[in-house]
């Protein structure tokens, strides 16, 4: 039986897979070779590098959430956003947003210097930018909905169509939402990938990532690449992160409550000039997000009156929310873009693409969410002092 739900289906990931044993909770297998059953008689696994259980189950459980057909489980989410660079040629033209993940950015910008294809960088909301890339008949477009740490949304199935007409493939980061709160695939996108690292893992505690495509072709072709290369995901980490993803949809519930509140606490504050947080109808992707996602997310940002003065302060005070990169797991994290994830990006960049020095972004956890705001009203106020 197939199961619809997406609560269910991740519960059920893996759950009664074992056929040895019964176990009810699929196995870690960690041996790097498996045993043909004699001469030329292959079993279905050969080298960990090539295929693993555990990875299988992992895989096939995200590609299911996705609604995909193929699903690759990588070492990191880099290494996913790598692997989609294995379709590309040198006579080949390629277009990311320019508010992409500063990991793709550096990535894909270092191989175009390098002469692997052409790379157009542009603001995906600026539709005339956007056709004049795409008259130049890329191969592949990368999409990154919502994009970090402004919020900004572009409309996946709009794009994906204009894409498609130009016969480009289109690959989108889902690792903002996850698959309980956006499905790429089901707006007509080639390709969906994760960092699952984020939430997907949720626990801060693996760095992984996933890669699913719509097409059965298309998906072979890249875990063929996924095998030459060398960067599929370990077994332990697989394990951990379909142990990760049964909680995937509960926590993103949670996560959602939070933020809501949260975002609506910080709208009005007394200590904050501006919150960017796509569930409030005043936001510019508003009803792009309603329109393609099942809820907001839980990652928002925000800018502190005072400057990087008073973003000192409020780091100082603050407690719940600990001083890190990274997001997605069930403790809130607070960072400040542009000194952390963000600072390879120059400064004059930086204000061009929105990221001011009192900018403050927060992964809302799943704390009880008195005490996070009870939290964010001292550390605020301290701010201003
Ligand atoms: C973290 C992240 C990545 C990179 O993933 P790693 O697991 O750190 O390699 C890619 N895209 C987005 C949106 C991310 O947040």
């Amino acid at each position: 039986m197939s199961i619809k739900n997406i609560t269910t289906s991740a519960v059920r990931a893996g759950i009664n897979t074992d056929k040895h044993h019964g176990a009810v909770v699929a196995p870690i297998h960690l041996s790097s070779t498996y045993s043909l059953k004699g001469f030329n008689e292959k079993r279905q696994f050969d080298y960990s590098r090539t295929g693993n259980p555990t990875r299988a189950t992992f895989a096939e459980a995200i590609a299911e959430l996705e609604q995909g057909s193929v699903g690759i489980v990588t070492s990191t989410g880099m290494a996913a956003v790598h692997l989609i660079c294995q379709l590309l040629s040198v006579e080949d033209t390629v277009v990311i947003p320019h508010d992409c993940y500063g990991g793709s950015f550096r990535l894909f910008t270092h191989l175009a210097k390098r002469g692997q294809f052409k790379l157009i960088v542009v603001d995906q909301n600026n539709a005339a930018a956007l056709a004049e890339a795409l008259a130049q008949k890329p191969k592949l477009v990368l999409l990154e909905s919502p994009s970090n740490p402004l919020l900004r949304l572009v409309d996946i199935e709009e794009v994906t169509k204009a894409c498609h007409a130009v016969g480009a493939l289109v690959a989108v980061d889902n690792t903002f939402l996850s698959p309980a709160l956006q499905q790429p695939l089901t707006l007509g996108a080639d390709i969906v990938f994760h960092s699952t690292t984020k939430y997907i893992n949720g626990h801060s505690d693996v760095v992984g990532g996933v890669l699913v495509t719509k097409e059965q072709a298309l998906g072979e072709t890249l875990a063929w690449w996924a095998n030459c290369i060398g960067i599929t995901g370990s077994a332990f980490d697989s394990f951990l992160a379909l142990r990760g993803l049964k909680t995937l949809p509960i926590r993103m519930k949670q996560h959602q409550e939070n933020a809501d509140k949260v975002a609506a606490f910080l709208k009005d504050h007394a200590a904050i000039d501006a919150v960017y947080y796509p569930g409030f109808s005043d936001h510019p992707g508003h009803e792009i997000a309603k329109k393609q996602q099942s809820n907001f997310g839980a990652m928002l940002s925000f800018e502190v009156k005072g400057g990087v003065e008073a973003v000192k302060k409020l780091f100082d005070n603050i407690a719940l929310f600990t001083l890190a990169q990274s997001l997605g797991g069930v403790e809130s994290l607070i960072s400040h873009p542009s000194t952390m994830t963000h600072a390879g990006m120059e400064i004059a960049a930086q204000l061009e693409a929105g990221i001011t020095q009192s900018l403050v972004r927060i992964s809302v956890g799943i704390e009880d969410i008195d005490d996070i705001l009870a939290d964010l009203a001292h550390a605020l106020a301290q701010s201003q002092q």
